[in-house]
């Protein structure tokens, strides 16, 4: 038998359209039947349309000369014909039987047909019947929901509060004064990489009063992060900080590219465990071998010496095997310690001065976008604000960027005093905080100059470092990147 398919056009990817994944089936299962494919139709949302009104297969369904050249319309399934409901298939029915053309399903569906063929296509449409039914209920009760849009329900999050809306019925969402001055901040702080205790801290020290607790926690942190109120869309909670469809719009306190950006950091985060509390090694986290550049641990021996010791590559899995290199670690703390506090040169933080890069209204418009999908729209009010969101993105693509200003500010506040400002508990966590990395060995002169010669960890123009009371230690304090370290360590040695 001859066939002409219709199929779905789908987004492959951004920018990308092509045969729908499913029907690609329809073509094999046709030749798998042995029955000629004469055409392939594809057209957008197809199901919700009829086939005379979908721009591709219109001619194929009413011009003369090229509904002779086929026998059988095949479809992936039924709703690839027909929307469901009775109209629609009694329609396509109608058009086979006046054309003498058969309706065919990769499902094995066949129209028109005789007993347990028959049975099998009511069967099927009154099961598309049911399902079709059930969504435009649904569509229904999705526009009510819509319409109820920025009306608020329920207590508006930390940094919102509610206020009467136009109508003086309702209420909607505004932010006051300590959300505008806070939420802000707390995103830049964890994009700058400080930790939801930390910023937990923070706050509490600003003298803010938390969101139901008494005090301020690294949790209520995180989902002030997690929760797109901030960025102007308050959504449907689905778990604590999963959030689905936006259900009210808002002032945005932070524009969705710094959301995004403040999740990601969130996300990509190593996470700390109970560990990063006071019995935490000072330099656990920031310390690796000078030999091998492995991570050094904290480790006690069975005499109940406490070492520093080359833990190996973290990615040779269970070969992991460290090169033999172990400091004492009371040594070794006390040697960073007394060499940080010789630093006069003062902390330099990063500011940066976001530029123009278009990615916040892209990010806007992205979101769009996907919630339009999701939203059921009728197919011209759906191609009609496609096509306004394409555009708007299209224009913003071509835009001229301004790129992020990086500046380095001095806090006036030198390594030496804000060392000594810090309590034995503390010092490691801000060693952490501000990305200083300290590489150490045991061993001779000749070991390090050894390495040095062998490019290992320094430039060629670096000296190796002094080998006192056996062990080299090593602090490139330039050696992180500059955007993503909080504090930027601009350090010159004094004489
Ligand atoms: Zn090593």
């Amino acid at each position: 038998m001859r066939v002409l398919i219709a199929a779905r056009l789908s987004q492959l990817a951004e920018g990308q359209t092509g045969l729908d994944s499913q029907d690609a089936e329809s073509t094999a299962w046709a030749e798998r039947e042995g029955h000629e494919v004469v055409h392939v139709a594809m057209d957008r949302k197809s199901g919700t349309t009829a086939p005379w009104d979908r721009p591709q297969l219109r001619p194929w369904v009413t011009e003369p000369p090229k509904m002779a050249l086929y026998d059988a319309v095949l479809a992936y399934r039924l709703d690839r014909l027909s929307r469901g409901d009775n109209e629609s298939t009694n329609a396509i029915e109608d058009w086979a039987a006046k054309n003498s053309k058969q309706l065919l399903t990769v499902d094995g569906l066949v129209f028109p047909c005789e007993g347990k063929d028959g049975i099998r296509w009511d069967v099927t449409k009154r099961i598309a019947h049911e399902e079709w039914l059930g969504s435009s209920e649904k569509y229904t009760r999705m526009t009510a929901y819509l319409r109820s849009q920025n009306k608020l329900t329920g207590k508006p999050p930390w940094g919102f509060q509610s206020a009467p809306a136009e109508d003086g019925k309702h209420k909607v969402m505004v932010p006051t004064d300590i959300g505008r001055k806070y939420i802000p901040e707390i995103f830049s702080r964890c994009i700058a990489g400080e930790s939801a205790a930390s910023i937990a801290r923070w706050l509490a020290s600003q003298g803010v009063r938390p969101p139901l607790a008494s005090a301020w926690h690294a949790s209520a942190v995180i989902r002030i992060i997690r929760n797109p109120a901030y960025m102007g869309r308050r959504s449907a909670r689905i778990s604590d900080a999963v959030y689905g469809k936006t259900i009210l719009r808002c002032e945005p306190l932070v524009d969705a590219a710094t959301f995004r950006r403040a999740g990601e950091a969130l996300t990509d985060r190593p996470k700390r465990g109970p560990k990063d509390a006071k019995n935490r090694a000072m330099l656990a986290g920031c310390l690796a071998c000078l030999r091998c550049g492995s991570p050094m641990y904290r480790i006690t021996t069975k005499y109940g010496h406490v070492y520093y010791r080359c833990h190996g590559n973290p990615k040779s899995g269970a070969r992991r095997k460290g090169c033999g290199n172990m400091v004492r670690l009371e040594v070794l703390d006390a040697m960073v310690s007394e060499r940080i506090g010789r630093v006069r040169a003062h902390i330099m933080e990063t500011r940066i001065k976001r530029g123009h890069d278009h990615k916040a209204e892209l990010e806007e418009i992205r979101l769009e976008m996907r919630e339009l999908t999701s939203l059921d729209l009728p197919d011209d009010e759906f191609d009609a604000r496609m096509r306004e969101l394409r555009a708007e993105r299209d224009r913003l693509v071509n835009l001229k960027t301004k790129r992020d200003e990086v500046k380095l500010i001095d806090t006036g506040i030198s390594y030496a005093a804000k060392w000594a400002g810090l309590s034995g508990a503390e010092r490691g966590a801000w060693l952490r905080s501000a990305g200083i990395r300290v590489f150490a060995l045991k061993g001779s002169q000749a070991d390090v100059n050894a390495i040095a010669a062998k490019g290992g960890l320094f430039g060629p123009e670096d000296t190796p470092p002094e080998v006192v009371d056996g062990v080299a230690l090593f602090i490139p304090t330039l050696g992180f990147p500059l955007a993503k370290a909080p504090y930027h360590v601009k350090l010159t040695e004094p004489r």
